[in-house]
C-alpha cells in the first residue's frame, strides 16, 4: 500500500504517483486536502480574490457536445448584453471594490465582435482610471485579435482545454476545422506569447474520462506552465448531444469530490497559481465554492450578469443563481467566505503569484 504522506512530501509527481492520489478516498484524501490547504496558506495566503463575472452573449458559432448554448440549440433566445448593461455591471463591480471582472461569451470571431469587445474594453478602463482588472474568456481567436484585446487594457485569458486527451477531446466536439484540439492548444500558446496570464481546465467526470486522463490533465497544465485554473465537473444538460450517455457518469455527488481532489492536486502541484472556485462546483454542492476555497482555489466569480438574460446562459442544468441577485450581495458573500476561514482580497487585483515569478528577471 502506497504511503500518501511520503507522496505528498515529493517535490515532484509522476503519473503514477498522482493515479494513487486520485484514487484515495477518506483519511487518505483528507490528507490530500489538509495538504493543499497548507500550501496555500503559505505560497498565496488565505486571501480569496473577486472576478465579477458578466457572461456577455450566448451567441456561439461552435457545436461543442456538451454546451447548453451550443450553435444548433434552438431552444434558447440568443441574447448579447448592451454597451451600457456591460458599463453599468462593470461599474457596480468597482463600487463593491471587486477590483477585477471576468466577461465570458460563446465564440465569435467576425470583426464585429472582435472590435465589440475591443471597444468595450477600453470603457470599462476608464472606470477608476484602469482600476479594474479584465479577464475575458472569449473562446479561439487569431493571434492578431489576443493582441489587440490585450493592447487594449486586458491582461488574464481563459481558455479551457477542455481534456488534454486528444481522442477524447474528439469524442466530445464535432470533427471539423472549428474544433480542432491542435488549434486549441496553439491558442493557449499564441496567449502565453502575447503576455496574459492565461488560465486553462477542464471538466471533470465527462464521459469516456478516465482517471489516466486526469492525471495527465495535471501534467498537461504543469507543462504549459499555466497562472490561472478553472475547473469543475461537467453536468449534464438535456439538450446536448452528450446527454445520451448520461448513464454512464459518475453520480455526481462522486463527480464532485472528485473535482475538489483535483483542485487540491493542483495547489500542490503548482502552488503560486491562482484557481477558481468555479460555479459548476456550487450546482452539485450549495456550499460547493466554499469548499473548494478550504482546499486550495483562491477566486470566486459573484455572477453579474443582468438577470434577464441568465435562463439564456445555461451551460448545463440547475445553473444555480440564475433568478436572484443574492450571489452580488456582498454580505452574504462576506460571510460566506469567513466561514472558510478566507478574507476577501477587496481593491486587489489578485494576480497570479506564479506569473509575477516568472516575470522576475534571474540575477
Ligand atoms: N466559449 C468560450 C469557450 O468555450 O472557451 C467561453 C465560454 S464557455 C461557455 C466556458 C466553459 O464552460 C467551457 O470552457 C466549458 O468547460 C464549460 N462548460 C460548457 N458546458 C459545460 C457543461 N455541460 N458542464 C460543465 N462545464 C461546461
Ligand atoms: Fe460555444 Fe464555448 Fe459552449 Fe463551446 S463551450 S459551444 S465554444 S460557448
Amino acid at each position: 500500500m502506497a504511503n500518501i504522506t511520503s507522496i505528498l512530501n515529493q517535490q515532484y509527481f509522476s503519473h503514477a504517483d498522482l493515479i494513487i492520489l486520485l484514487k484515495t478516498e477518506g483519511a487518505d484524501q483528507k490528507q490530500i486536502f489538509e495538504k493543499a490547504a497548507e500550501i496555500k496558506k503559505t505560497e498565496v495566503g488565505n486571501k480569496v480574490y473577486f472576478r465579477g463575472l458578466i457572461e456577455y452573449s450566448n451567441i456561439c458559432s461552435k457545436d461543442c457536445f456538451y454546451c447548453g448554448v451550443r450553435k444548433s440549440n434552438s431552444n434558447i433566445q440568443r441574447y448579447q448584453v448592451n454597451d451600457e448593461e456591460v458599463i453599468q455591471a462593470a461599474q457596480f463591480a468597482y463600487d463593491q471594490n471587486f477590483a477585477s471582472i471576468v466577461i465570458q461569451s460563446g465564440e465569435r470571431s467576425d470583426k464585429t465582435f472582435v472590435k465589440k469587445i475591443e471597444n468595450l474594453i477600453r470603457e470599462i478602463k476608464k472606470i477608476g482610471n484602469g482600476a479594474l482588472g479584465i479577464t475575458l474568456s472569449c473562446g479561439e481567436q487569431s493571434k492578431e485579435t489576443y493582441k489587440h484585446w490585450f493592447d487594449a487594457g486586458v491582461h488574464r485569458y481563459l481558455l479551457r482545454i477542455e481534456t488534454s486527451n486528444e481522442d477524447l477531446y474528439q469524442k466530445i466536439h464535432p470533427q471539423n476545422n472549428k474544433h480542432n484540439f491542435n488549434k486549441r492548444i496553439q491558442s493557449l500558446y499564441h496567449l502565453k506569447e502575447t503576455g496574459f496570464q492565461v488560465g486553462t481546465g477542464v471538466m471533470i467526470g465527462l464521459p469516456f474520462q478516465t482517471l489516466d486522463d486526469l492525471a495527465n490533465d495535471l501534467l498537461f497544465f504543469k507543462k504549459l506552465d499555466i497562472d490561472m485554473a478553472g475547473m469543475g465537473p461537467y453536468i449534464e444538460h438535456k439538450q446536448t448531444p452528450l446527454y445520451q450517455y448520461s448513464d454512464t457518469l459518475l453520480p455526481l455527488k462522486e463527480r464532485f469530490q472528485l473535482s475538489l481532489k483535483i483542485v487540491a492536486l493542483l495547489r500542490i502541484l503548482m502552488k503560486g497559481i491562482n484557481i477558481a472556485a468555479t460555479t459548476a462546483m456550487q450546482t452539485i454542492d450549495p456550499e460547493g465554492r466554499e469548499k473548494a476555497l478550504l482546499t486550495g482555489a483562491n477566486v470566486i466569480m459573484p455572477n453579474l450578469t443582468p438577470l434577464k438574460y441568465r435562463e439564456d446562459y445555461l451551460l448545463y442544468e440547475d445553473k444555480p443563481c440564475i433568478d436572484e441577485e443574492a450571489d452580488a450581495c456582498k454580505n452574504c458573500l462576506e460571510a460566506r467566505i469567513h466561514r472558510t476561514g478566507n478574507e476577501i482580497g477587496y481593491n486587489e487585483w489578485g494576480d497570479s503569484l506564479h506569473f509575477k515569478k516568472k516575470r522576475v528577471p534571474i540575477k
